[in-house]
């Protein structure tokens, strides 16, 4: 069986002729799962040198190796986009990387907020996450993962240039988001999403004299955290981001 449908996620430099060593469970999910034998071709991408075709130039039942045949994309980047969200119940979180992933984010920054009831984000995990939702969206950046930092210690080295869009159900009833949006230019962003719990008094307070931050509604019912997160990167996307024509 031949195809050129799968993309793989490497860590190697991509170039003419590179060799890519399989990792034992890539090696399982292609020869074993995927029926695919010396000879296959696939497509690769590792997150800085755009997409490739790809040759199996070795198929063993635990290993095996590719060769690049040629560049099928150049690398490119999305917009600077980042998201900043409280971890929730595993289920729900993997939910969030993965979406935040199709969605173009460029940087997921899990913070600890008051009212945070996760105590820790595995980033090995979320990493595999966004290694397989970029395989499958044909996503070529990978946002890294950085690690949970509490939402106060970001905020105090935060660069004022990037700008917050706050998902703040305390604003229903004010102007939309989009009108909000649609008064704002592109370039660095985040978005800010709660925990179930939503954000403490004192982190309320202290956002909401922050100059770089833009606390809008997302409309009049309370969404679950990762209903936030999708919906605020969606209208985040619409009206500044690359879903706009160039
Ligand atoms: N504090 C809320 C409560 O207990 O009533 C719940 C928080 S909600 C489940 C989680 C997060 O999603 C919030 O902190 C906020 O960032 C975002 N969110 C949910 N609904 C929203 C809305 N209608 N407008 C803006 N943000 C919203």
């Amino acid at each position: 069986m031949s195809s050129a449908k799968i993309r793989l996620c490497v860590d190697h430099p991509l170039g003419p002729g590179q060799s890519l060593p399989l990792t034992e469970a890539q090696a399982h999910y292609l020869f074993g799962v995927m029926r695919e034998g010396a000879g296959s071709r696939l497509l690769v991408f590792n997150g800085r040198d755009g997409e490739w075709l790809a040759e199996v130039a070795e198929a063993g039942k635990r290993k095996g190796s590719l060769r690049c045949i040629a560049q099928t994309a150049e690398q490119t980047t999305g917009p600077d986009l980042w998201l900043m969200f409280a971890p929730v119940k595993k289920a729900r979180t993997d939910f969030i990387v993965e979406k935040a992933v199709e969605l173009g984010a460029a940087r997921i920054l899990p913070v600890a907020t008051d009212y945070t009831n996760a105590d820790r984000l595995r980033r090995d995990k979320a990493e595999a996450h966004v290694r397989e939702a970029a395989e499958q969206c044909g996503a070529l950046h990978l946002p890294e993962v950085a690690d949970m930092t509490p939402l106060s210690r970001v905020l105090a080295a935060w660069d004022p240039a990037r700008r917050i869009l706050w998902a703040d159900e305390g604003t229903a009833g004010r102007a939309s988001v989009l009108q909000r949006l649609a008064a704002e230019t592109g370039g660095p962003w985040a978005i800010l999403v709660g925990p179930e719990g939503g954000f403490s008094p004192a982190e309320r307070e202290r956002l909401s004299v922050l100059p770089f931050v833009r606390p809008v509604p997302l409309g009049p019912r309370i969404l679950r955290a990762e209903t936030a997160a999708l919906a605020a990167m969606t209208l985040w996307q619409a009206a500044l981001g690359d879903w706009r024509p160039e």
